[in-house]
């Protein structure tokens, strides 16, 4: 059985690969099967727009297709950024204004856990869907640390390491991730 993956990141595909490949036949990214699309997350949870990126993909490719939605909560800002993560500061994907404003939010902020979340949902072409949910907790740190990992990583200090996500090695991360649990999550309905 083919899988399709909706998405094109290099990294998601080899972390993906690595759990899945022994259930699949072949797992292919939207550009090695051909199809361009832009799904637009509209949903409202992380769940909603995964399920709707995979049921978009699963119906133009014919093939069982998993999406990932993901993204940081912070307690004391009642959950945000959220699935607003990606464009927290107003532009999509820069992740130094990103972490400039959630540092600017926090100023004065004693309360600092939050957690990542991943949302997975594999969606096949007559409806048959199971999705699963993934999580990393920790704190948000009063300065960036670390240069590895992307996104808030240099100020996500993991719960129990005492480090920073961007402080860790590749990895090491993928073996905790939200997206890992998320996956393992998966592979056990599965
Ligand atoms: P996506 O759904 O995986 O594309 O993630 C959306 C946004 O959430 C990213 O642009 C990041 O801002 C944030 N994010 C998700 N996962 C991570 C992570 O593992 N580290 C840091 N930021 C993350």
């Amino acid at each position: 059985m083919k899988l399709i993956i909706a998405s094109n990141n290099a990294h998601k595909l080899i972390e993906i690969k690595a759990i899945l490949g022994s259930v699949f036949d072949e797992i292919l990214s939207m550009k090695e099967a051909g199809i361009e699309h832009e799904t637009v997350e509209d949903g409202s949870t992380f769940m909603e727009n995964a399920e709707k990126k995979a049921r978009e993909i699963a119906e133009i490719s014919g093939c069982p297709a998993l999406a990932d939605d993901s993204g940081l909560s912070v307690d004391a800002l009642d959950g945000a950024p959220g699935i607003y993560s990606a464009r927290f500061s107003g532009t999509h994907g820069d992740d130094k204004a990103n972490n400039r404003l959630l540092l600017e939010k926090l100023q004065g902020v004693e309360n600092r856990s939050a957690h990542y979340t991943c949302a997975m949902a594999l969606i096949w072409p007559d409806g048959r869907k199971i999705t699963a949910e993934g999580y990393l907790n920790g704190r948000i740190g009063f300065e960036e640390k670390g240069d590895n990992g992307f996104g808030y990583d240099p100020l996500f200090i993991i719960s129990g390491l005492e480090k920073t996500a961007a402080e860790i090695s590749a990895e090491e991360k993928n073996s905790i991730s939200h997206r890992a649990n998320a996956l393992k999550e998966l592979l056990s309905k599965l």
